[in-house]
């Protein structure tokens, strides 16, 4: 659409520029009711994603800790076998000692009895240290275990909004689709190109806003400057006039007004 069409069509019948702008409008005012009600749901799919994942992860690294832990107390357990084995050999051998003769005979006893004693408290420490990793590690299980318990709470609790929110949304978004398709019938009737306009300049833009009105003099849409005289035009409604730096189609305050509130209406009825 070129920046200046004249498309006045006054004449019995024709349809005027105000119902064009007001017919384009009204898709414009829907197409961003939709966008709303989709943010709605926005944050919720994406915190309940986050949240199964945090748990995934909590998980594996429960897994992990248990492993551990086994991996401990199976070396902790052959400790204490070992520990045990060293204590009858030194019995053995405190008995055999009460039986020498010799004092060669005794001095090498009392040498490997020594050294036995030497391993048991070798035996001690390393029993001491795996039972001390082995509590660290229990306690690091119960923690991540109550972690994965709250976040399941939470999980829960957010599936169950969203549930909610996508029944509640499904209901207004079939709503303002059927609005929509309607909308879109009355523009194309009246002029086609202006909704093709309107769906290009729509999806250029991030905002999906192709209809704007000024705001304190700029374009609604890239805020540029308008000329006033330029605004003065607008208002007019005897043109339809597009920004020169964005392309969007300008519409003025009132009536962009007039047809907000009409939509609202229509969105009143349909909460009843
Ligand atoms: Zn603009």
């Amino acid at each position: 659409m070129t920046t200046q069409e004249t498309t006045k069509e006054t004449k019995a019948g024709q349809v005027t520029v105000e119902q064009k702008l007001r017919l384009i409008y009204k898709v414009q005012v829907i197409d961003s009711r939709l966008a709303e009600v989709e943010n709605l749901k926005g944050e919720l799919p994406l915190e309940v994603r986050d949240l199964r994942d945090e748990i995934e992860g909590l998980y594996k690294r429960l897994e992990k800790l248990t492993e551990e832990k086994k991996r401990l107390e199976k070396e902790l357990s052959n400790e204490q076998n070992k520990k045990e084995e060293l204590k009858i050999k030194l019995q053995k051998l405190e008995e055999k000692i009460k039986n020498v003769t010799t004092s060669k005979e005794y001095n090498a006893l009392e040498k490997q009895i020594e050294n036995q004693k030497l391993d048991i408290d070798l035996a001690n420490k390393h029993i001491a240290e795996l039972t001390q990793e082995i509590q660290v590690l229990e306690e690091k299980i119960k923690a991540t275990q109550e972690k994965i318990q709250e976040l399941q709470k939470k999980l829960e609790e957010k599936e169950k909004e969203l549930e909610s929110v996508i029944a509640e949304t499904e209901k207004e978004e079939n709503f303002l689709k059927e609005l929509r398709e309607k909308a879109v019938e009355d523009v194309t009737k009246v002029e086609e190109r202006l909704y093709r306009a309107y769906e290009r300049i729509k999806n250029k833009y991030k905002n999906r806003r192709a209809v704007v009105t000024f705001e304190r003099s700029a374009c609604g849409g890239c805020y540029m400057w308008v000329p006033p005289q330029r605004q003065l035009e607008v208002r007019k409604r005897d043109t339809i006039y597009t920004c020169e730096n964005c392309g969007r189609i300008f519409i003025d305050e009132e009536l962009a007004n007039d047809v907000e509130k009409e939509f609202e209406e229509i969105l009143k009825n349909f909460s009843v």
